[in-house]
């Protein structure tokens, strides 16, 4: 082993949990940190849609969190939709609660230490420093982790509002809707997750420079045709505000302290996805964190590495939300219908990818050159 002996993580949610477990698996002493008593406590804040290829890709243990299969997406403006669907299903929707317990009973499996319902306070964090301790903060946007050691902060956060309605009658259940209302839901859009015919998850993101708060947004939103004509006869089981980190940190490693998942602002801006590319760079975190046990390595590699393969894409992604969501409603409308117009829908329908803009870009030229 290189000088370290021991790797402390902030936080238990799915990065945190998902590098606990890799690391104890390799026989790397590591202990992680969760300010809840039950890491399943914060899960329903966000919602659950995974690509299925990301999901495969990264071995995401899911099945007893299964809940629906998306084949495609419906995409509103005020005055027109696009309908995207694939001959085969893209997308799992995934019980968050259920995702997280199956998380952390397999890093406990694992060997990996997990302590619940500690939260390490910012002026605490630094008592781990001893020269002999890797310090990973998996503890979310607002990090505490970051803050105490001066990592530069994340560069925008979006304002959630999200309701589970049980009762319902949605009868295209493997469809997600989008709904894009810049006067409602600048920064992000809305969206009806199904979970089944009888249950759907409404919510809406929106930048939090717009003034409002995302509770009024989503009243304003809940008055949509397209959802009320779902909605109305339900009833809510349940309701959170929540935030979402978009762009990420300018530096995630400092000398022994990584940072991964939200805490390094590792998500999609156009639609504030976080497992697949938060996962990704956890993965290399491990990655690293292994090399510099067992190798002698420096662990600034985690950050050469995760940019190197994750950066442009996640670019990509922040270049398009920009677009989007300095665009007048009408401005939207004229782009949905010059895409349907140019046959984007039934590009998106063959070659989307719900992760990589760059892999659907390389498609989009090939097919132009064959
Ligand atoms: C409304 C909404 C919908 C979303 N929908 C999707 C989706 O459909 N698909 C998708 O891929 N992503 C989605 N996301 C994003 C996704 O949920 C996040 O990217 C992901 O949960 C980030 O995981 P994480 O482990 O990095 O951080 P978190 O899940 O935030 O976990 C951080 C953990 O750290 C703990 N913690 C914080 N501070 C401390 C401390 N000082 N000491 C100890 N513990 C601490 C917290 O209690 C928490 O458990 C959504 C997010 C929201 C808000």
């Amino acid at each position: 082993m290189g000088s370290y002996d021991h790797v402390i993580i902030l936080g238990g949610g799915m990065a945190g949990l998902r590098i606990a477990e890799k690391l104890a698996k390799s026989g790397i002493p590591t202990t992680l940190y969760e300010g809840k008593r039950d890491v399943s406590y914060l899960a329903d804040r966000a919602s659950g849609v995974l690509s299925i290829s990301g999901v495969k890709r990264l071995n995401i243990d899911y099945s007893s969190a299964l809940e629906n299969v998306l084949k495609g997406a419906v995409i509103y403006s005020k005055s027109q939709n696009m309908k995207v669907v694939s001959e085969k299903p893209q997308a799992y929707v995934l019980d968050r609660k259920l995702l997280i317990k199956k998380a952390y009973n397999n890093a406990k499996e694992a060997g990996a230490n997990i302590i619940l319902g500690k939260r390490i306070k910012e002026d605490e964090i630094k008592d781990f420093d001893d020269g002999k301790t890797v310090i990973v903060g998996a503890d979310g946007p607002i990090s505490s982790v970051a803050a105490a050691f001066g990592f530069p902060p994340i560069k925008e956060v979006l304002l959630t509002y999200k309701a589970v309605y049980d009762n319902v009658n949605c009868l295209e259940n493997h469809m997600v809707r989008l709904f894009f209302d810049n006067e409602i839901s600048k920064g992000l859009f809305g969206w009806l997750i199904p979970y089944s015919k009888e249950k759907v998850e409404v919510g809406l993101g929106l930048s939090e420079k717009v003034k409002g708060n995302s509770k009024q947004a989503f009243d304003k939103f809940v008055k949509n045709e397209g959802v009320a004509s779902i909605v109305n006869a339900g009833k809510v089981s349940s309701e959170y505000a929540s935030i979402i980190p978009i762009g990420a940190r300018d530096k995630t490693v400092k000398g022994n302290v990584l940072l991964i998942g939200d805490a390094a602002g590792q998500t999609k801006a156009t639609t504030g996805g976080g497992l697949i590319f938060g996962l990704s760079c956890a993965d290399a975190a491990f990655q690293a964190v292994l090399d510099t046990f067992t190798k002698g390595k420096p662990l600034s590699e985690y950050e050469r590495n995760w940019r190197k393969l994750y950066n442009f894409d996640l670019s990509l992604h922040k270049g398009l939300h920009r677009y989007y969501s300095n665009l007048s409603n009408n401005s939207i409308d004229r782009d949905i219908y010059l895409m349907k117009k140019l046959g984007f829908d039934s590009f998106f329908s063959k070659h989307g990818d719900m992760d990589s803009i760059k892999m659907m870009i390389k498609r989009l030229f090939i097919r132009k050159a064959g």
